[in-house]
């Protein structure tokens, strides 16, 4: 009978809602000094974390919200393997430089065996990395003709924050073409304006953070080519592609915005966006050597052997190397074409029913650029504004953010949808549906005063 009965209450000790635990609130501010269930704690956190709402839904976002189950076991694999461990995983760091060759192949790279990039956390530093190559290279040349080299510069169209981060950090001033009227990137003229001798680099984005477009790579360079030939400028060009980079060799196969341009020097890209993969990976690939100052990679021997370590972070997981180049073979050419061809034929559909409403005029619609679309209010008068129409989406889970444009258009408010692969058809369907009603409800029931950026909560750009 005792035995029965031990038995029974370690059965409802193990029930994780019998736990004191789960009538206390979890500590905020101290470690415990007591140990805890792990079970309960894990439910615990899991339940905290259900307010965070559905990835699924957040249409904000460029990175990536849906895997496959092998992208989850292989991450799990490598749980415990250090990327900067070179020597000691040294097929971790084969697979690396296989992405790499991948990368530099995918982009054009005359001679992509001999490419030279590394994974980084993201485009934030992979960017950080371009950004210092350029200053290092400039500055080597300046020296060389016996020039200042106090003052460098960056031309850029309207840039992501790791633009301005990198420009701070490092004291370089930015030179960022601020959006005029109707135009919302770099022209070449723009840039061409811009330049001097102390220019180290021109930026343009392929996928402006704000809209979706893409700024014309080719046209730039073009016109860095002309200014080479009357003044004897040579102005490097360094492309962010975070989102781009994995969309226009699938998408835009015929746009020449990569190493098919002599004058692009190197190329950023976020695996986590379009890339596929799970979050903190992104890459930098360098047209050659050459473009990478040898002052800036580091040799380090503490790990066995001589390895060239060129990164701000030293420890970093290695799961999502592994997972881009999972994806790169499972996919190939053809699942990336397929996947990123539906996200976009989403985005046109998304920008036809929205243009369809009679309130807004759509900005981009998902056609030449990455797969996402943009809009604005129309002309009309209006009782409500983007903001207010973000909030109620929220109510049915949807993060559709709404922002104020940058300089010189901090007056235009718009709205703007990623769309990633695991967005259906039937899911679009269904927000196009809550996106009508939200519209009914705030037209029904005119508010007496509208939301400001502010009060809508703000939505970051990432
Ligand atoms: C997302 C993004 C970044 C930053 O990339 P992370 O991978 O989030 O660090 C930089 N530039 C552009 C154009 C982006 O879209």
């Amino acid at each position: 009978m005792l035995h029965v009965k031990a038995t029974g209450i370690d059965c409802i000790d193990k029930s994780i809602f019998t736990s004191e635990d789960t009538l206390k609130s979890l500590p905020k501010y101290t470690m415990p000094d007591a140990t805890h269930r792990g079970d309960v704690i894990k439910q615990l956190i899991h339940d905290e974390l259900l307010l965070d709402g559905n990835s699924r839904q957040n249409l904000a976002t460029f990175c990536q919200t849906w895997f496959e189950p092998e992208i989850q076991e292989l991450m799990a694999l490598a749980i415990d393997k250090n990327m900067v461990d070179k020597d000691e995983y040294p097929q971790t760091a084969e697979i690396e430089r296989r992405c790499v060759h991948i990368l530099a192949d995918l982009w054009n790279a005359p001679q992509a065996k001999q490419s030279i990039g590394t994974s980084t956390t993201g485009s934030s530093e992979a960017a950080m990395l371009g950004g210092m190559a350029l200053l290092w290279k400039w500055r080597d040349r300046q020296k060389k003709q016996g020039k200042e080299t106090l003052a460098p510069n960056l031309i850029t169209g309207p840039v992501q924050v790791c633009w301005h981060k990198f420009a701070r950090y490092w004291g370089v001033e930015l030179r960022e073409i601020p959006m005029e009227g109707d135009r919302y990137i770099m022209t070449a003229e723009e840039v061409i304006k811009r330049c001097d001798e102390n220019t180290i680099g021109v930026v343009p984005t392929l996928g402006v953070t704000f809209t979706g477009h893409y700024e014309p790579v080719d046209r730039v360079c073009h016109a860095l080519d002309a200014l080479e030939k009357q003044t004897g400028l040579d102005i490097p060009v360094h492309v962010d592609a975070a989102s781009g980079g994995f969309v226009a060799p699938f998408l835009h196969a015929d746009l020449k915005w990569d190493f098919r341009q002599p004058r692009v020097r190197s190329i950023n890209a976020s695996g986590h966006k379009f890339g596929l993969s799970p979050l903190g990976v992104g890459w930098i690939i360098w047209h050659e050597q050459e473009d990478l100052h040898p002052d800036l990679v580091f040799h380090v021997n503490y790990l066995g052997g001589d390895m060239p370590d060129f990164a701000l972070n030293f420890s970093r997981p290695s799961g999502q190397v592994i997972a881009q180049y999972y994806n790169f073979i499972r996919l190939g050419r053809d699942g990336y074409t397929a996947i990123h061809q539906n996200c976009q034929r989403i985005a046109l559909y998304l920008a036809e029913e929205i243009n369809k409403l009679g309130e807004f005029d759509i900005i981009y619609d998902g056609s030449d650029g990455i797969p996402a679309l943009s809009w604005k209010l129309n002309d009309k008068p209006h009782d409500f504004n983007l903001f207010d129409l973000a909030d109620r989406l929220r109510t049915k889970g949807w993060l559709v953010p709404a922002y104020a444009m940058p300089k010189n258009r901090q007056d235009l408010v718009i709205q703007r949808i990623l769309v990633k692969r695991g967005f259906s058809q039937d899911l679009a369907e269904l927000l196009m549906k809550d996106y009508k009603d939200a519209l009914a409800h705030l037209n029904k029931h005119p508010l007496n005063e509208s939301l400001t950026e502010a009060e809508a909560g703000g939505f970051k750009h990432g």
